[in-house]
């Protein structure tokens, strides 16, 4: 498992980004990863790692079973060990599971609020909450989908891309909240009241 690790001279949180959890997402997540991994933080710490585990087998992170298995035991200790308060966790998916993973039913199928698509099939949602368990209230933690069928296009690595520099550079929590805002209102807007609905106002998003 490759990692890199930058440090600002600047004060700030912790920020870990995860690609390929499972499967073989980390061969789409990897190389936007990797060149994340070039770029400087601006503020804290950047712990990145483009990819968990190469060609593993299938294990939802919704299940308790994936915590169990050797990615999932490798995230947790990443988690323990570095104490994020932003977390990015990257997945790829492909076109047949779009209609299942934007399903306005999703929390009445399974348990767990749709993503919304920020364009062009750049999905983001809440994590697992299994795992938001292991972070505070005040944490960040937010799940991106990219398109498995066209995030070889530069104009789609680069959105996304773009999206995870906003937690590269951002310093605090509430300024990386307005970014966001600032470049999606309409979609933030919807994600914002899915995960209200879904935490109850237990927790702020994300
Ligand atoms: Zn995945």
């Amino acid at each position: 498992m490759k990692l890199y690790r930058s440090i600002a001279p600047e004060k700030g949180p912790t920020k870990l980004f995860v690609g390929g959890l499972h499967g073989d997402e980390g061969l789409y997540t990897a190389p936007i990863l990797e060149r994340l991994a070039q770029e400087e933080v601006s503020a804290g710490e950047a712990i990145i790692v483009p990819s968990l585990i190469e060609n593993s087998k299938y294990i939802g992170v919704l299940t308790e079973q994936y915590y169990r298995s050797e990615a999932g035991l490798r995230l947790l200790y990443l988690i323990q060990e570095y104490n994020p308060s932003f977390y990015f966790e990257l997945h790829a998916y492909g076109k047949q599971s779009y209609a299942r993973l934007t399903d306005p039913e999703r929390v009445k199928k399974i348990g767990v609020p749709p993503f919304v698509d920020l364009g062009d099939g750049i999905l983001i949602g809440s994590i697992a909450p299994i795992l938001r368990r292991e972070f505070t209230e005040h944490d960040f933690c937010m799940t991106i989908e990219i398109p498995k069928w066209s995030c070889e296009r530069e104009a789609i690595k680069e959105q996304v891309l773009a999206i995870l520099r906003i937690g590269l550079m951002k310093p605090e929590r509430e300024e990386l909240m307005r970014e966001f805002r600032t470049r999606y209102p309409a979609q933030i807007k919807k994600a914002e009241e899915l995960f209200y609905q879904y935490y109850r106002h237990q927790l702020k998003p994300f």
